[in-house]
């Protein structure tokens, strides 16, 4: 008798039926053997100004072939360069960036289901590469959103998280001296060629990016041809608040990570950046070799 063998998808389908039940050892071997079939990300996290978009991009020219993902809400907007704080193209090195000034309307609020699509596109597009993915940026509810909410993302990836830490009265000083540094490099002139008199909603898009409603009445006065002695006031002004909310949003972030640190503790290494806000050689030992470390682990142990 002839017996003929399908192999088409739908022949093969009722096997998966008759698979036995599990036992429990059997049903943890499968965890696991499922666990380290996973791809691996790297994502790295920590507040405003601690030197995520630094250590990913050290990271990724020690893991080549690898890219990074940006996940920090205001910098996926096209323009404001500076205020948002984008890497340039001489600190990229070459590593290729994903998600950084994709969308060209400022008024689009893109939202954490937005960055879960485009981020995992980008993700799947670098591991079909061979490459690995290091996602860095500071917007926590986006990695939340992705890592924890995203079923797709947690059945196909494993994470390691790094998170830059640096103790808040010193990164306030440090933040404080990052706009001064900021102003240096056009940031008035930025938000000038982007400050639109017609509109005074700072609630959408990327009108939200620190510095860009600070800035509103200072240029308000300058479009009407107002007093000098005013304007230099509103520009101290606008100096100063923008200096102050960096501050309240690293308080935030890092009040997020330690909520999310709950949860990853065990996939979650600190590393301690603070001593390297004064001693630049520190960063090296401190951050960038640690890292290094941990993520060799998490690749190949
Ligand atoms: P939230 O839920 O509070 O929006 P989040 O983790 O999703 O938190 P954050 O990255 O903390 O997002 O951004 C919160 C706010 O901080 C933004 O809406 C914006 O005002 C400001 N902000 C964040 N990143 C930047 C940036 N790169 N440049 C300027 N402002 C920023």
């Amino acid at each position: 008798m002839n017996i003929s063998i399908s192999l088409s998808s739908a022949a093969c389908k009722p096997l998966v039926n008759f698979q036995p039940a599990l036992t429990t050892t059997e049903s943890l071997l499968f965890q696991h053997h499922q666990k380290q079939r996973k791809d691996k990300v790297v994502v790295i996290m920590g507040a405003t100004g601690t030197g995520k978009s630094k250590l990913a991009i050290d990271l990724a020219t020690h893991f080549p072939p690898a890219e990074i993902v940006n996940s920090d809400k205001m910098q996926v907007y096209k323009g404001l360069d500076i205020t948002t704080n984008k890497v340039t193209e001489e600190e990229c090195r070459g590593v290729p960036h994903h998600l950084l000034s994709i969308v060209a309307n400022p008024n689009y609020n893109f939202t954490a289901n937005d960055f879960c699509h485009h981020a995992s596109l980008a993700i799947d597009s670098i591991v079909d590469r061979d490459g690995l993915p290091i996602i860095a940026g500071g917007s926590n509810s986006f990695i939340d959103a992705l890592v924890n909410h995203d079923s797709t993302f947690r059945l196909r990836y494993e994470c390691c998280f790094l998170w830059v830490d640096v103790s808040l009265p010193v990164l306030h000083s440090s933040l404080s001296a990052r706009v001064d540094r900021m102003i240096e490099a056009g940031q008035i002139n930025e938000i000038r060629e982007f400050f639109d008199h017609s509109i005074s909603d700072y609630t959408r898009g990327v009108r939200r990016a620190i510095g860009v409603p600070e800035f509103d009445e200072f240029l308000r006065e300058e479009a009407r041809g107002g007093d000098e002695r005013i304007k230099k006031k509103l520009l101290e002004v606008a100096i100063a608040m923008t200096k102050v909310n960096n501050c309240k949003l690293a308080n935030r972030q890092v009040q997020k990570i330690h909520h999310l640190y709950k949860i990853w503790k065990k996939n979650m290494h600190r590393l301690n950046a603070t001593e390297s806000v004064f001693n630049k050689s520190a960063w090296e030992d401190d951050v960038a070799a640690k890292g290094r470390r941990i993520v060799q682990k998490f690749l190949y142990d």
